[in-house]
């Protein structure tokens, strides 16, 4: 058995020997064995859409005296909730955002966050019982940024079919088509932290939020035994912007996060879990209305194919659907190109491309023998095999220490 510190022993003299969990599951699939000695850390990562996310801010609007209670905030439009500290005396007001807050049905938390932390001025609009105060600000003259999830990273997720009529859903970028005839599913499988996890993780592990060092600091909400999720935290001052975005989905806004978790190999169990495969990895299939099992697939079904987006513009036929619909605003139709850092490889443009001009392998779900086409992924596993590479590359250089949690998830 092997311990944190000598682990972070070999860190910091740069011999650990670091997998991503993408190159641990590529051996096994070769044949090869791995045993405890020859792997020190398995960088694991998930990225995609994520509820429960939101930002505390303490904004300097005004010199002091200036107002002494503020009513309403808005950054970019996106209403904000005033407090809980109440300073504003001192012309300072503190701000709770919520990712799922909206300026309008294409621009809400998650955007806002996005712009943010990518260092673009944000508009304030501060509404006290005398006035309006109105400036433009950046991150730099932000003092206090930080970012909370209260539910994300779930231990993979859900695919879902709608049995009913079409209709609107947080889960759909258009309608969520009815009849069983197209589905949706989240979760990255074989890269994903919890699901490759044998009691590592904890309040206290350190991990890489949107780019920034931050910390577990507990389950979140609706976190169970059996399908756990986390609640996070870190400085926005450390994120990159190319982490974070908001998704529209056809029943609001959203916020698309990335999360990366060193997995310390510490002995055979920790070892095999973090081995686990997409095709040992189930995926139950819900009906969307209900949030009822109607059956079960694995992840190999949904990521044995390209997990990547591309589009070619000589299949274009300018009809603009695409550029409409994409819920990350990362296409752009008139420049043909895809914005690397905004898109979540989500697929929805493959499917509602006339021409056939995007492509990606978007799997299919098995259902009561039905072979059910899927049309929207939640999470990016591009994404997420980029993530866990970067952090791989830090705990390598030795810049990226592990942590011993203060408390294993599900302890009492
Ligand atoms: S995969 Fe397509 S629809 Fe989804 S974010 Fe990227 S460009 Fe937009
Ligand atoms: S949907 Fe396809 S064909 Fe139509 S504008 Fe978009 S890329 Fe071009």
């Amino acid at each position: 058995m092997k311990t944190i510190e000598e682990i972070n022993r070999k860190i910091k003299d740069q011999s650990a020997i670091v997998l991503t969990a993408k190159e641990l599951c590529d051996i096994i699939r070769s044949g090869e064995s791995v045993g405890v000695d020859d792997v020190d850390v398995v960088t694991t990562a998930t990225r995609g859409v994520m509820s429960g996310t939101l930002a505390i801010l303490s904004i300097p609007v005004a010199d002091p005296g200036v107002f002494s209670r503020a009513e309403q905030v808005f950054l970019n439009g996106v209403p904000a909730h005033v407090g809980p500290c109440p300073n504003e005396h001192v012309g300072v007001v503190d701000l709770v955002i919520h990712g799922t807050a909206q300026r309008d049905c294409r621009y809400g938390g998650g955007h806002l966050f996005h712009d943010l932390i990518r260092g673009a001025e944000i508009d304030v609009v501060v509404r006290t019982p005398e006035k309006e105060i109105v400036r433009a600000l950046s991150i730099d003259s932000v003092p206090f940024a930080r970012m909370l999830t209260t539910r994300s990273a779930y231990r993979n997720y859900y695919a879902f079919v709608n049995p009913g009529d079409q209709a609107p859903s947080i889960f759909s970028v258009a309608d969520f088509g009815g009849g069983c005839r197209e589905a949706v599913f989240g979760g990255c499988g074989e890269l994903n932290p919890l699901e490759k996890d044998h009691g590592t993780i904890g309040t206290g592990t350190r991990v890489l939020f949107n780019g920034a060092t931050g910390y577990v600091i507990g389950e979140g909400t609706r976190s169970t035994s059996d399908r756990r999720n986390l609640s996070l935290t870190a400085d926005m001052h450390g994120m990159s912007g190319s982490h974070i975005g908001g998704f529209t989905t056809s029943a609001g806004v959203d916020v698309i996060n990335s999360v990366a978790v060193p997995i310390p190999i510490l002995d055979a169990e920790i070892l095999s879990a973090a081995s686990r495969l997409d095709r040992e990895i189930e995926l139950p299939v819900m009906d969307v209305r209900t949030r009822s099992a109607l059956g079960r697939t694995d992840y190999s079904q949904v990521w044995g194919h390209d997990s990547g987006v591309t589009f070619d513009q000589v299949r274009c036929v300018h009809c603009t659907v695409c550029e409409v619909d994409c819920p990350t605003g990362a296409f752009d139709v008139g420049g043909g190109r895809i914005d690397g850092d905004l898109c979540c490889n989500c697929g929805h443009c493959v499917s509602v491309c006339v021409g056939g001009a995007f492509t990606a392998g978007m799997g299919s779900i098995p259902l009561h023998g039905r072979t059910i086409p899927i049309v929207l992924r939640h999470s990016d596993r591009k994404g997420a095999i980029k993530l866990a590479d970067e952090l791989k590359k830090l705990v390598e250089v030795g810049s990226f220490l592990l942590t011993e949690p203060v408390e294993r998830l599900g302890e009492p």
